[in-house]
Order: C-alpha cells, then sequence, then structure tokens
C-alpha cells in the first residue's frame, strides 16, 4: 500500500511519524474522510471544505489549496488502484518540543494520507440493517471540529462491539446527539424524517447534508430537531449515515426492534438515492 506523507508518496511500511508530532501526543489535529466509488471521489470538496474549515477553527494553516489536495487524493486513488473504499486525510500541528502551547509559527503542519479497501455499496449489513445501542456523550464541547481527539468514540464503537452490535448512538440530556462515527436518523410514524440540527453538539456530516437534500428533492418531510431515545425506540424506521456507511438501516436500537425490525422502505429509498448521487459524482 503506498501513502502519502508529507509531501512524498511512500510504502506504507516505511512511512514514519516523530514522537514529538503534536497528533502523536495531544492528538492536536484533524482528518477527514471521503468515500471512493468507482475509483471516483464521493462528495469530496465538502469534505474538503469541512476539513479547512475544522483546520481554521483551530489554528492550524491549511497546507494545501483544494485543487491540490484533490490532485494528491487523485494521485493516492491511483497509485492504489483502489476502487471501492475510503480516502483518509489528517493534518496535525507539527513537530515541536512538548509544551501545551503552540509552537512556533512557522511549524510546518504534518499531512498524512492513506487509503482503505471496503465494499461500501455492497455492504451485507446494509440489506439485513445495523444494531444499535446508546451511551452516554463523554466528548467535549466543539463536536463541530473534526478532532482525531476521538477517545469518546473509540470508547462509544467498543461498548457497540462488545455488545455485539454495530454502532453506539451518543446520548446527551436524553436525546441523541449523533453516532459513534455516524450522523443519526429516525422516520416517525407520519413518515418525517428527523436528525438533530447543526450546533457545536454534533459533527455537520456531509452525507447528512447530502441525504436531507435528496430527501427535499424527493419531496420528503424533514424535520431538523432534537428527539429523544424513547422517541427513537417508538420510530417507524432509522438509520445512520457517513461517508463510510453511506445510508445504513438501524433494526434495533438497544435490543427493540425499530418498525418490523427490519430496513424501512423510506430508508431504503434514500440509500438508493444517495448511490444514485454518488455513482453521478
Ligand atoms: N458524526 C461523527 C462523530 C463522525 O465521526 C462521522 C464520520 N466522520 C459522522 C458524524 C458522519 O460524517 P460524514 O457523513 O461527513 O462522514
Amino acid at each position: 500500500r503506498t501513502v502519502y506523507l508529507n509531501g512524498s508518496f511512500v510504502p506504507l511500511e516505511e512511512a514514519r511519524i516523530p514522537i514529538m508530532d503534536r497528533g502523536f501526543l495531544f492528538a492536536d489535529g484533524i482528518y477527514e474522510v471521503s468515500a471512493v466509488l468507482d475509483g471516483r471521489l464521493v462528495d469530496n470538496e465538502a469534505h474538503l471544505a469541512r476539513l479547512d474549515r475544522s483546520l481554521g477553527e483551530i489554528g492550524i494553516r491549511n497546507p494545501y489549496p483544494t485543487a491540490e489536495w484533490i490532485r494528491l487524493e487523485t494521485e493516492l486513488v491511483a497509485r492504489n488502484d483502489l476502487k471501492e473504499g475510503l480516502v483518509y486525510m489528517q493534518v496535525t500541528r507539527g513537530v515541536a518540543e512538548r509544551d501545551f502551547a503552540f509552537p512556533p509559527a512557522d511549524t510546518p503542519p504534518s499531512v498524512v494520507m492513506f487509503t482503505q479497501t471496503k465494499s461500501i455499496r455492497g455492504n451485507p449489513l446494509a440489506e439485513t440493517g445495523a444494531k444499535v445501542i446508546t451511551v452516554e456523550d463523554l466528548r467535549w464541547k466543539r463536536r463541530d471540529i473534526k478532532s482525531v481527539a476521538l477517545l469518546a468514540q473509540v470508547l462509544a464503537k467498543q461498548a457497540a462491539a462488545a455488545a455485539g452490535v454495530a454502532e453506539a448512538w451518543m446520548v446527551e440530556d436524553g436525546s441523541v446527539t449523533e453516532g459513534s462515527s455516524s450522523t443519526a436518523f429516525i422516520v416517525t410514524t407520519d413518515r418525517r424524517i428527523v436528525t438533530r440540527p447543526l450546533s457545536t453538539a454534533l459533527l455537520p456530516g456531509i452525507t447528512r447534508a447530502a441525504v436531507l437534500h435528496l430527501a427535499a428533492e424527493a419531496n420528503l418531510t424533514v424535520e431538523e430537531r432534537l428527539f429523544s431515545v424513547e422517541e427513537a425506540y417508538a420510530a417507524s424506521e432509522a438509520f445512520y449515515t457517513s461517508a463510510s456507511a453511506f445510508v445504513m438501516p438501524v433494526v434495533s436500537l438497544d435490543g427493540r426492534p425499530i418498525g418490523a425490525g427490519q430496513p424501512g422502505p423510506l430508508t431504503r429509498r434514500l440509500r438508493e438515492l444517495y448511490i444514485a448521487m454518488a455513482k453521478g459524482a
């Protein structure tokens, strides 16, 4: 596998990061993940816009203009002959003597990119539907920043794995904030698609935005509002979205079946609409 490290394409085994990298010591960095379908990046400019915004929010200089990011991603996809999977990008505040405060302004950010092969469109979980548990949201107050500090999500996903389910939905003050690596949606019994409004309490999902757009185009009713765990238990459908899952049906929450306990019709339709969009992108 070929990865990208600070200006060079190198074999994965040869890529090394200094231990004084602030990403390693402090998780002082930002990341992005774009999907690749049929060898093409999906909704990639929106991911790069979010990368730029996240970097700006924590005062890391974006090392490349958008066109250069796209060129590097495209070259990495080609070098790895990636047809379906993910491109991971990470920028940290660079290598400096250990100190919480920012290093000198001329410290170059560290840049890492790699690909992962993954079946996204044909993921068998999308046929059966995913089981989900709820966990407490243990994160900080700026979840709109796509920081590499992911300890709360690591613990949430591990709780899901230990429970034998695919995802954990994080809960704060009785309302679902989002999944450990996805945006949470429910469909009410009167066919309203509900997801939490954007704020500092959750990541502005790129797939979320695309799905809301596709739902509006299809004349489906969308409500951006908080929803409780109890409301989710009583929903007729549920699903989650992310670059790596697209639209994933949820068939149970905390062991209770959602609706008929099968992927719901609106969820299936949104998944198909999203895949059609991704193929045409
Ligand atoms: N929320 C969180 C916490 C995530 O980690 C992710 C995946 N990066 C998402 C939502 C989904 O975002 P996107 O659709 O941009 O992949």
